[in-house]
């Protein structure tokens, strides 16, 4: 029998993990910004716009690449008897589009699909191409590629979500969207996400012959640490994935990233350059072909080289990271190139990124190891300025002479202090929002402006996407335990010691043992409280949502050996 008491625990399982989801769901925010774009300071943005025109582009040997269908582009390689994708795009409703052009040049079945590396607008498009046809295509990536994408959507999955959706602008009305740097939107919040994890794996390289296409697949570090290129040596074509598109590289992503290895992404376009290709196809802005392909791949590892380098010299002279950020720029014989705009990276934030790569956080300055807490920190500001009033008098000010960075610094004390906050939160979205209107990098221009529709009294947050079965059967166990690791609620477990043992009908066996407010998570099956069994996909679902979890326990798909109350006990403790 179902109690109250359960109900409420239910409510909250319900939800327990249900933010394994990259991106919200978007489009119809609650209040409009009062912001407008200025065409003469966008100019440059608005113009970048036309590099992501929809447009299916086919070149000489049945080589094809489809542009502005979403963020990303995808590829498809012409062979005898069957076709090859490269980059499924980032949804299936956007590779369903893609492919109605493709079919159109070549119906022939899909034998292949190739990640170029884990992130979701090359991957979550697959289940499209995978289920057309009985005969499974191959999906074929890095060996460590599953691995990442299983981290997008594990431990980490709250607070990159929440900032990826911020840098994508995908809570803003679309006509606040300019574009996103590397494509035109982010569109995977329209319809379901299609993940299928890759079946034909490599370490270093892959050379493999697909419906009379020879293809070579190398692993290439860089945006991330899985990519990888492909090379057609016959059709002298190069798909670099995303080391290199039309914009500077994002050495370090705003929406949070591991530390990007920035010797590595040269050392990869070097190996590209080695090839010398005659075409080179981009998972991101449009293809190059000809002698500009060399230029562009040597301006390119020349930029990031310069930027690495005069990091390191400049760290070695014992400058912090805020100062180097102020003192680099390109020269001009690598800034006048169109393909180092600052249209998604910037040189400020990789060198941010490439000082902590090498020497972590402290900057070196003994101020800066323990500093006085915000809070502390902002009532000596005030007691300094005169008082709270006038720190607040200070912000008016600021916001007034449009010193907008000032003024969210001083924003920043007058939250830590609890002072009016309304008002100072209206000021700070004034801030914000100018900054936002003004910023020519769309990650930025679409993180100020989400920030400031945050900052509305009747902001929601949009709900994430809901899971489906199907992505779940995709997953790995392990991460679900892992994601329950790191929600245990210190609170709820003051002096408990216990182990729940999971017995999965994969023979699988799991065990969390609950002790000094930790969960540690082995396969010790000794000694246990509770003996829960059940199949993986069941407990996946019903720690996504996709199931209900009381059902699940009380008609016994979860059983727990009778100890239904004490189980659904112990799971509350992973709740929010
Ligand atoms: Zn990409």
């Amino acid at each position: 029998m179902i109690q109250l008491n359960d109900v409420h625990m239910l409510m909250k399982k319900s939800c327990l993990l249900a933010m394994l989801c990259i991106l919200s769901a978007c489009s119809d925010p609650g209040d409009e910004l009062n912001s407008e774009i200025d065409p003469v300071i966008l100019e440059d943005l608005i113009q970048h716009t036309d590099e992501f025109e929809k447009e299916v582009y086919s070149f000489e040997n049945g080589l094809h690449l489809a542009v502005g269908y979403g963020i990303a582009n995808s590829i498809m390689i012409e062979g005898t008897d069957g076709n090859i994708i490269v980059d499924a795009s980032d949804s299936v409703a956007e590779a369903e589009e893609v492919y109605s052009h493709f079919r159109k040049i070549n119906s022939n079945p899909i034998k292949a699909i190739i990640y170029t590396h884990n992130h979701g607008d090359h991957t979550f498009g697959a289940a499209y191409y995978y289920n057309l046809e009985e005969e499974k295509p191959m999906v074929i990536a890095h060996e460590s590629t599953s691995e990442y994408v299983e981290r997008i959507m594990g431990i980490l999955n709250p607070i990159i979500s929440k900032r990826s959706s911020r840098m994508f602008g995908t809570e803003l009305p679309s006509s606040q969207v300019i574009n996103v740097g590397i494509g035109p939107y982010l569109g995977v919040s329209q319809s379901p996400i299609g993940y299928i994890k890759p079946n034909i794996t490599f370490s270093d390289e892959l050379k493999i012959n697909i419906s009379g296409i020879e293809i070579e697949l190398y692993h290439a570090p860089g945006e991330t640490n899985d990519q990888l290129f492909v090379w057609l040596p016959k059709h002298r074509a190069l798909m670099p994935g995303d080391n290199i598109y039309r914009t500077f590289p994002n050495l370090y992503t705003i929406r949070g990233t591991p530390h990007r290895d920035v010797k590595s992404w040269i050392e990869s376009l070097d190996r590209m350059r080695a090839m010398n290709p005659d075409y080179l196809l981009p998972s991101h802005t449009k293809a190059l072909t000809g002698e500009t392909i060399m230029e562009t791949l040597t301006i390119y590892r020349d930029a990031i080289q310069y930027v690495h380098d005069q990091t390191i010299r400049l760290m070695n002279k014992g400058h912090s990271a805020d100062e180097i950020s102020n003192m680099i720029q390109l020269p001009p014989e690598l800034s006048s190139s169109p393909f180092v705009r600052e249209f998604y990276g910037t040189v400020r934030w990789s060198v941010k990124s490439i000082f902590n790569g090498y020497l972590g956080w402290f900057d070196g300055n003994v101020s800066n190891l323990d500093p006085l807490p915000s809070e502390d920190y902002a009532k000596r500001l005030a007691a300094l300025s005169g008082g709270e009033k006038k720190l607040f008098e200070a912000l008016e000010k600021a916001i007034l002479d449009e010193d907008m960075q000032w003024g969210l610094q001083l924003s920043d004390s007058l939250l830590a202090l609890n002072y009016e906050t309304e008002a100072t939160n209206k000021l700070r979205q004034k801030a914000i929002q100018h900054i936002g209107d003004r910023a020519l990098n769309p990650n930025k221009r679409n993180y100020f402006l989400s920030s400031a529709n945050e900052l509305n009294p009747n902001y929601r947050a949009q709900p994430l996407l809901p899971q489906t079965s199907e992505l779940l059967s995709e997953i790995s166990i392990d991460m679900f335990f892992d994601i329950l690791s790191v929600r245990l609620n210190p609170e709820e477990t003051k002096g408990i010691l216990q182990r729940v043992c999971f017995e999965f009908d994969s023979g699988n066996i799991k065990t969390i043992t609950l002790r000094n407010r930790i969960a540690e998570i082995s396969s010790e099956s000794k000694n246990c409280d509770i003996r829960v069994k059940t199949s993986e996909q069941i407990f996946k679902e019903a720690l996504a949502g996709v199931r209900n979890p009381l059902i699940a326990v009380a008609s016994g798909d979860i059983d727990t050996g009778g100890q239904r109350t004490n189980f659904l006990a112990f799971l509350s403790k992973f709740a929010e």
